[in-house]
């Protein structure tokens, strides 16, 4: 496994792949590897990309120092994941490579209105600018055929899917679906964070999901669903909505068809999402 941090040997590494008629397959990552993203790793080896994953814990799509602060790092822990993985390249980019005026704002900033403001980025200010900026240039340095994102941030994925349409970005955008673990948690570099009580009482997002998920309802009912699970769970709950999967409106009573669950709550201060695919029948009468 190549093992790069400078900006101009990360774009050289990627133009050699290319330039030997291979496609490289993208998957950015904020480190705290776990099986999730190595599910994205061994889909881009599917698809027989080389796979170059980067590890950056981008600052600028955190509004909280202490949030940033307390973000699970382990280097070393990262290496062998990746290399057991089967990552061809990891590249760990310089804080002072991918934003060299950093705290001070960066002049460029991508925003993809509309679908910011919602959900995680009614809760987070600025995140979704932070991360639509550091994809846009992670995609403009690497040139990949594939960027492997994962379903878990759902919101996210659809950002980063607006984002490239609108662009033009020349790489085919795919979605992976959420790894949970045995005990139904969909596995997080925060999950660490857990202690044994909290990691419990977190397993109610995943909970009220399931319960969402296996039954057709309007989405006043599924709303209600949601929020009882939660609450019985003594979670501090940031939302638990019923949504369009496209463009993120939350759903009415009357609407019918494939809609997203999408549920947020800090346990014991640490921010935990998760979302699932629900069915709605418009109320009868
Ligand atoms: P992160 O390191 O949390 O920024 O995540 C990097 C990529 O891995 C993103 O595309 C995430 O959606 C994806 N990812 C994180 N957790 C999971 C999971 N449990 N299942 C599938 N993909 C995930």
């Amino acid at each position: 496994m190549r093992l790069i941090t400078e900006l101009s040997a990360w774009r050289c590494f990627a133009d050699e792949q290319r330039g030997l008629g291979r496609r490289v397959g993208l998957v950015a990552t904020m480190g705290a590897l776990h099986a999730g993203h190595a599910s994205l790793i061994q889909a881009a080896k599917d698809h027989g990309d080389v796979v170059l994953a980067t590890l950056f814990v981008n600052p600028r799509q955190f509004h909280d120092g202490a949030d940033l602060a307390a973000y699970p790092r382990n280097l070393p822990g990262d290496l062998a994941t990746a290399r057991a993985s089967g990552v061809d390249c990891l590249v760990t980019p310089t804080l002072a490579e991918m934003w060299p005026s950093y705290p001070a704002p960066t002049p460029t900033t991508v925003s993809v209105h509309g679908l910011d403001e919602v959900l995680e980025g009614a809760g987070r200010p600025g995140h979704f600018d932070g991360v639509a900026s550091v994809v846009a240039k992670i995609l403009a340095v690497t040139g990949p055929c594939r960027a492997y994102f994962g379903e878990k941030d759902f919101q996210q994925l659809a950002i980063v899917r607006q984002m490239i349409h609108d662009l033009a970005f020349d790489v085919d955008l795919v979605g992976c679906p959420i790894v949970r673990d045995v005990d139904g948690l969909a596995l997080s570099s925060r999950n660490v964070l857990l202690g044994a009580d909290a990691r419990r009482r977190a397993l109610a997002l995943n909970r009220s999901l399931r319960a969402v998920e296996s039954r057709r309802a309007s989405a006043s009912e599924h709303r209600a669903t949601l929020a009882r699970i939660l609450g019985e769970a003594d979670l501090d709950v940031a939302y638990a909505e019923v949504v369009d999967p496209v463009t993120f409106a939350p759903c009415a009573d009357g609407d019918d068809g494939e809609a997203r669950a999408m549920v947020a709550a800090r346990v014991d201060g640490v921010r935990l999402i998760d979302n699932a695919p629900v069915t709605l029948v418009g109320r009868e009468g």
